[in-house]
């Protein structure tokens, strides 16, 4: 035990996504699953071994501490991408460790190049361009230099890929954006070709423009959350559904949490529930303390608001959520008792709390809600 909670991962799940993946994407687009923010709170080192049984074979993470997190755990034939974070020393671990890497600036190129003189090994580089969301990425008067030095280098360098990402796909808002950028990457990939620099992958979609805009699909897609059982927004479900005859959602959420009742008390009427005032009884209530609250991920706009299940029935949140629990009313289920299972997201009977139900209230998106949930809760796998 020693835990408060458990995170329990679907394997059926995952296998059930990636096959859904697979038959949008064709046998042509190679699928590289996103695993940054320790795989969307799903727990790098659970989640790695998990998609290499359903056949992935290429991960992508924002850090090389990430990229290291996922070497650690994989079987050793998959292919790492760091997209962020890579400090010039970290090259030498990447370069020699076959781990590739995107490259949006003249110093790590430069600093790559050296590194690959010294071991003797080429450095796996995926050229990223600033096509217009302006974050990372290459502007388009550095490219001659950059091409010149794939040129020089044809034995250091090793042109794994041309990339960009879009800024928004999940939002229509973007859409001219989005557009244009594409716009913006097919001319410098053609300018690239030109001067015979073919990368092995063009790569620019993420979930949303997987999706909406088939055509960033190109060689390969990073795909993170739909992965894991969810649309990247509402639109993005909506623009799928109406491309589609079924209405059964394809895709299956992966997560569920779970923990118990730690005890059952009853309060009389006319008195303040837990700290300050904001929940009075207005009749005797049972209540019972769940061990989760702030500091395990449950967010405090939850006071009040929030929902949990036990003995498959609804119950609400009553009073602030506090630091380590939470006090739901327990009023409406008899026979309830310290250690009956609470589950806060997921299924249990006829009903389940999803993670937008709960991200809803508390003004959070899948990304954060998912991301935010504590590397320190037990992950385990489940059928
Ligand atoms: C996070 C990320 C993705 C994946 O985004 P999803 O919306 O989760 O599919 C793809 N590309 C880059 C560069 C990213 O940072």
């Amino acid at each position: 035990m020693f835990h408060t909670s458990c995170i329990e991962i679907s394997q059926s799940a995952l296998e059930n996504n990636i096959r859904f993946l697979r038959s949008i994407l064709g046998p042509e687009v190679r699928l590289s699953s996103v695993v940054k923010g320790n795989a969307y709170g799903h727990g790098i080192e659970l989640f790695v071994p998990l998609a290499e049984q359903c056949g992935i074979d290429h991960f992508s993470v924002f850090s090389a501490q990430e990229a290291l997190r996922v070497s650690k755990v994989s079987h050793g034939n998959s292919t790492i991408m760091i997209m962020g974070m890579l400090e010039n020393d970290e090259l030498e671990w990447a370069i020699t460790n076959g781990i590739e890497f995107f490259v949006f600036e003249h110093d790590r190129l430069d600093q790559a190049i050296k590194i690959a003189h010294k071991t003797g090994i080429p450095a796996k580089i995926h050229i990223e361009l600033e096509t217009g969301m302006n974050r990372t990425g290459f502007a388009r008067e550095a490219l001659e230099t950059v091409g010149k030095k794939l040129q020089e280098n044809p034995y250091h360098l090793d042109f794994s890929g041309l990339c960009t990402h879009y800024a928004g796909a999940e939002s229509v808002a973007n859409y001219l954006r989005v557009k244009s950028q594409l716009v913006t990457f097919r001319k410098i990939a053609h300018r690239f070709k030109a001067h015979k620099l073919i990368p092995a992958f063009l790569h620019t979609a993420c979930s949303a423009a997987a999706i909406r805009y088939p055509q960033t699909r190109m060689d390969l897609v990073r795909i993170g959350i739909l992965q894991y059982g969810f649309f990247p927004s509402k639109e993005i479900m909506i623009h799928y559904f109406a491309q589609q005859e079924s209405n059964l959602l394809p895709i299956t959420r992966l997560l569920s949490w779970k923990s118990q009742v730690m005890s059952v008390k009853t309060v009389n009427t006319g008195e303040f529930i837990g700290y300050g005032t904001s929940y009075l009884t207005n009749a005797t209530m049972k209540i019972a303390t769940v061990p989760v609250g702030y500091s395990h991920g449950f967010s405090r706009v939850m006071s009040n608001r929030g929902r949990v299940l036990i003995h498959g029935k609804r119950v609400s949140v009553i009073g602030t959520v506090n630091m380590n629990m939470m006090i739901v009313d327990v009023s409406r289920i008899e026979h309830v008792k310290k250690g009956d299972e609470v589950v806060i997201i997921g299924k249990q009977g006829d009903l389940e709390i999803s993670v937008s139900a709960f991200g809803e209230f508390s003004y959070q998106v899948n990304y954060e809600l998912l991301t935010r949930l504590p590397a320190d809760i037990p992950r385990r796998i489940v059928d």
